[in-house]
């Protein structure tokens, strides 16, 4: 069985006779939301018989979900081979965001991030990546509309063909139809990655994690940096293509004792003046498992105040979902020690 997600529209129709066909099952599956082709009435009787022998529609099951007292919802997608897909649903007031993942597990071992303690496991398929944001979407109908970030687990540029058609698959004005706008990709600055994203006729926001804002700190914190160091990072950022208004964004993780203090953000300032850009302040997300501490709130407004006095524009990001995990750089493979006073379903 071929899974239909893994597809782009222009594949399909070269496959399909006659070529239409693509459009057609294309509109009943992400748009219609059918799973099963013979309530595809515009497609005749045995045509449906012999797709639905070949053709894989059904979204994948979830495997568990996780229910935060402030609305987040993590969910574990179960794949075809056992594995678990992590993607969480943020309700927000006036949008809500989706964050998919694009790996299991992530191989980068950024030092503060659950997932970079796991090592990588396997990429996901362009199907695996489109169907999380599909089931989020599914699940909690509002009528706010969304959008989509690959900050989940995974190194999106480390998959990169498969992240880059799940895009152009969300795109697809006879799929979900996402705009370019609403879809944000995260990357850990994989510098070749990012010169040939440039290139794409098809590019959506890029967000870089930064966190340390000198290579010597970077380095310690997230090993991708003495392959790429901050100056080379930085100067693709500068050259990047953007649209009229668009920005890129900077995530910076404020880890106490180490990324905090008034001379870091003096740093960040030096490394984003004169690009487009705004940051955004991410206050450590604490776990058992990681020897770093939260700053305390006024260490963060301190900071951050340093940021917009340099006209820097600067948000502290809200920490949601941390009682189910869902939090950045939470996502991990042990369920064993789940917190247990959350709900679940499925
Ligand atoms: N690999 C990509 C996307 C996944 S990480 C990237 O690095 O951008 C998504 C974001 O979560 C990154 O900005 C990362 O710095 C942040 N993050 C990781 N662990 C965290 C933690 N424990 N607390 C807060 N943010 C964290």
């Amino acid at each position: 069985m071929k899974f239909f997600f893994d597809y782009e529209k222009t594949e399909l129709a070269s496959i399909f006779d006659p070529p239409f066909r693509a459009t057609q099952i294309y509109k009943g599956v992400y748009q219609r939301s059918f799973d099963d082709f013979e309530l595809m009435t515009d497609l005749p009787k045995p045509s449906r018989a012999s797709f639905s022998e070949e053709w894989n529609i059904k979204l994948p099951s979830v495997h568990r979900r996780f229910d935060s007292i402030d609305e987040t919802r993590r969910y574990l997608v179960r794949l075809e081979d056992g594995e678990l897909a992590e993607t969480v649903y943020i309700p927000e007031e006036n949008r809500d965001t989706i964050c998919i993942s694009s790996q299991i597990g992530c191989a980068l071992a950024c030092t503060f991030c659950l997932t970079g303690q796991l090592g990588l496991t396997r990429n996901l398929t362009p199907g695996e990546i489109v169907t999380q944001a599909l089931i989020a979407q599914r699940e909690n109908t509002s009528s706010r509309g969304f959008n989509i970030v690959l900050m989940g687990m995974g190194e999106p540029l480390h998959n990169y063909d498969n992240v880059m058609k799940a895009i152009r698959i969300l795109h697809d004005e006879d799929g979900l139809n996402m705009s370019m706008s609403r879809i944000t990709l995260s990357t850990a600055g994989l510098l070749p990655a990012i010169k040939r994203l440039a290139g794409e006729p098809m590019i959506p926001n890029l967000a870089i994690s930064l966190t340390g804002a000198t290579n010597e700190k970077r380095n310690e914190l997230m090993p991708i940096n003495r392959r790429y160091p901050i100056e080379q990072l930085l100067d693709a950022i500068r050259r990047f293509p953007l649209k009229h208004r668009q920005r890129v964004t900077f995530e910076y993780v404020l880890l106490r004792g180490i990324t905090d203090a008034p001379e870091d953000a003096l740093h960040l300032v030096k490394l984003v003046k004169g690009i487009r850009a705004k940051v955004n302040l991410i206050p450590f997300n604490e776990a058992e498992e990681l020897n770093y501490r939260r700053p305390p709130d006024a260490v963060v407004e301190r900071f951050q105040q340093i940021l917009i006095h340099h006209n820097i524009s600067a948000f502290v990001r809200k920490n949601r979902g941390n009682d189910i995990s869902a939090a950045c750089g939470q996502l991990k493979k042990k369920w064993a020690d789940e917190p247990q006073n959350v709900s679940f379903s499925h």
